[in-house]
Order: C-alpha cells, then sequence, then structure tokens
C-alpha cells in the first residue's frame, strides 16, 4: 500500500456474513442479469459470480413471484457466504417481504419509494431482522420536487435527495445502512459522492450508473470510481456494465488492484506487439486469461513478445512467457525454467501455475 493513500474513516456495517466500511477491503460487487423466469442461467450466474469472487449479489425484485424466488435460493445455500441485496423499485411491500424473505439487505431508492412512511416501514422491518439497507439515489430517478428545488442542477438534487434520507434513518435510530449516489455522468458522480462523503460517514457504494458497453462502461468506470477511490473514499464498488456481469467484477477488481486497494487473482502483463512480435501473442494472452479467470490467488504473469523487454519483465513475475524468434522462454519466480515449443508455451504455463495455486 502506497502512504498517500487515505481512506476516509466511515461508519462499519453488517451485511449477512460481510462488513463494510471502516477498516474492511473495499468489496466488489454485481447484479444479476438473468430473469427469475430462467431460473437455470440465472442460478449459473450466481455460481459464476461467486467463483469469480463477487463478494455481494444484487437481484431484482420486482412482483410478488420474486419473493418465493429468493427465498428458494437462500434455502438452497446460494447466498450462505455471499450477501443478497434485492433490488426494490416503487413498492415499499416487496422490500418489506424480501427481507422476511431472508434478503440480507434491500436497495431503495428515495426517488420512488413512495415518501418517507413508507421508508419508515421498512427501516422498522430491517430493524426487527437486524438487516441491512441500501439507499440508493440515481440521477435517472431523482425525487421531481427535489429537482425543481435547485433548478434541476442534478448534482445537488442528489445530495438534497441522499441527505433527507439519512436524516430519516438516524431520527429512527437505524444506521445499518450504506449509500450510493450514481449519476450517469462521471464528473456529476464524482462531485456528488465527494460532497456525500464530506457531510456523513456512512459507507459509500460507488458506481457509474448505466455506463455502457464493456468497453466504454469499463473505462468510465475506471476514471470515475478511480478518483474516488484515490482520495479515499468508497467502501464498495460495482462497475456497471451492458455485458456480463462478470466482466464487471474482474473490472472492479482491476480497478481495486490497480490503486493497490486490493490484491486479487492474476495479474498479467502482456505487451501490445509490434513488428519484432514472431508469435500469435494475444491468442496467446487471451487463452492465459481464459485459464486464470476464477485464480483468486494474487500472481502476476509476464507474456512478452520478443528479448526487448521480454526477459526483464518475465523475470519480475511468478510466472513469466518471453517469445523469441522460434522458441518462448518460461520463467518461474525470476529463474528460467525452460525454453519450449511455441506451440508448448499454454501446456508449460498451465503446468506451472497448478504448482503456484
Ligand atoms: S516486448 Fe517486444 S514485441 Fe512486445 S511490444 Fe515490446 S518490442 Fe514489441
Amino acid at each position: 500500500m502506497n502512504n498517500i493513500y487515505k481512506r476516509r474513516k466511515t461508519r462499519e456495517i453488517t451485511i449477512g456474513s460481510k462488513r463494510i466500511g471502516g477498516n474492511n477491503p473495499i468489496l466488489v460487487q454485481s447484479m444479476t442479469k438473468n430473469k427469475f423466469e430462467q431460473m437455470d442461467l440465472l442460478k449459473d450466474e450466481i455460481i459464476s459470480l461467486i467463483n469469480s469472487g463477487c463478494e455481494i449479489i444484487r437481484i431484482a425484485v420486482t412482483d410478488s413471484d420474486s419473493i418465493s424466488h429468493i427465498r428458494d435460493l437462500i434455502r438452497e445455500g446460494f447466498f450462505e457466504n455471499v450477501p443478497l441485496v434485492a433490488d426494490i423499485q416503487f413498492d415499499c411491500e416487496l422490500a418489506i417481504l424480501a427481507l422476511e424473505a431472508g434478503a440480507h439487505c434491500v436497495r431503495i431508492n428515495p426517488g420512488n419509494i413512495g415518501g418517507p412512511e413508507k421508508t419508515k416501514k421498512i427501516i422498522n422491518k430491517a430493524k426487527d431482522l437486524d438487516s441491512c439497507i441500501r439507499i440508493g439515489v440515481n440521477s435517472g430517478s431523482i425525487d421531481k420536487k427535489i429537482l425543481n428545488k435547485f433548478n434541476n442542477d442534478c448534482v445537488s438534487a442528489m445530495v438534497e435527495s441522499t441527505l433527507e434520507y439519512v436524516r430519516l434513518f438516524e431520527n429512527m435510530k437505524f444506521y445499518n445502512f450504506k449509500i450510493s449516489a450514481k449519476a450517469s455522468s462521471v464528473m456529476d458522480s464524482i462531485h456528488v459522492y465527494k460532497t456525500l462523503s464530506e457531510k456523513i460517514n456512512y459507507p459509500l457504494h460507488l458506481g457509474i450508473t448505466e455506463a455502457g458497453s464493456k468497453f466504454a462502461g469499463a473505462i468510465k468506470s475506471s476514471v470515475g470510481l478511480g478518483i474516488l477511490l484515490y482520495e479515499g473514499i468508497g467502501d464498495t464498488i460495482r462497475v456497471s456494465l451492458t455485458d456480463s456481469s462478470i466482466y464487471e467484477v474482474k473490472a472492479g477488481y482491476y480497478i481495486l488492484n490497480s490503486l493497490n486497494l486490493r490484491n486479487y487473482g492474476i495479474d498479467i502483463i502482456s505487451c501490445p506487439t509490434c513488428g519484432r512480435t514472431k508469435s500469435d501473442l494475444k491468442a496467446v494472452a487471451e487463452e492465459i486469461e481464459r485459464i486464470t479467470a476464477n485464480v483468486a490467488k494474487p500472481l502476476k504473469v509476464a507474456v512478452m513478445g520478443c528479448i526487448v523487454n521480454g526477459p526483464g519483465e518475465a523475470r519480475e513475475a511468478d510466472i513469466g512467457i518471453a517469445f523469441g524468434m522460434k522458441k518462448a522462454a518460461v520463467f518461474v519466480k525470476g529463474r528460467i525454467l525452460k525454453r519450449v515449443e511455441i506451440e508448448d508455451v499454454i501446456s508449460e504455463f498451465t503446468c506451472e501455475l497448478e504448482k503456484l495455486i
């Protein structure tokens, strides 16, 4: 950990088996994409998310049928080690039913949950069951009255909407909650989260909402979340992508690992290739990425195209592959192990990886 980073102190809260805020690790979360009607696909997605390191899973709960589905999933043990957040929009009764069904947390949106009285009912239920609530403000669904009050200044309206709800929670003496205030604009998100972090000390769940496709969304999220995290702001993160939820988790860890805030999984260092590259380095790097997708142990792997920087980077890695003209040198923990034929690189890599994990 570098010493210029200073994490903002937040109140510690509990969500199922996990603690958030305080000195706890910044957690990576995601939201499922499959519907309850495609239960087999949804179950596969939940298992894949857990295998890829997802630490909190959110599921959209849209009607009373969803409630029996989440109850079944909980009973079948899917959320024994990874907490479930039921995402509720509009319907306060659904939030209460989701908590009764065993959801560890409900995400409610102040912009559409129906006002303070309905929110109080949810808070009382969460209190009774020792559950958690996420106040999830979103730039696309801010309360119109608050938006008008601030002349459509989205940042001020989001901050005000969040604080209004924080006061309500505090008045009810309920403190086991976290906050998200996501905008689709990176700059707005940064301003909202920075302002909130100066005013309150509840854990913040960071995200850029509706960030876009795999490529654009990962970049926007990296910039927005990266700036906030660097300033010590953020206790959990989600990278929202119009793509697989597994990519969301991977992107989340890449962001946290890049800032030395987590040390999770395989860090692949691969060169961009150039006119000196004699092998299909892209295919090798992608295959190594696929093979190592579910490895949680932090390891550095270098895949380099030629002798210019190849041996140097390969020596620095736990496993390094430096391609030459006709063969590739395999390094393990800084020492050259052997030179192998190009077509044997993947099998050699797999063999050495298995010894290390
Ligand atoms: S390591 Fe070699 S092949 Fe790769 S980009 Fe650098 S010079 Fe080109």
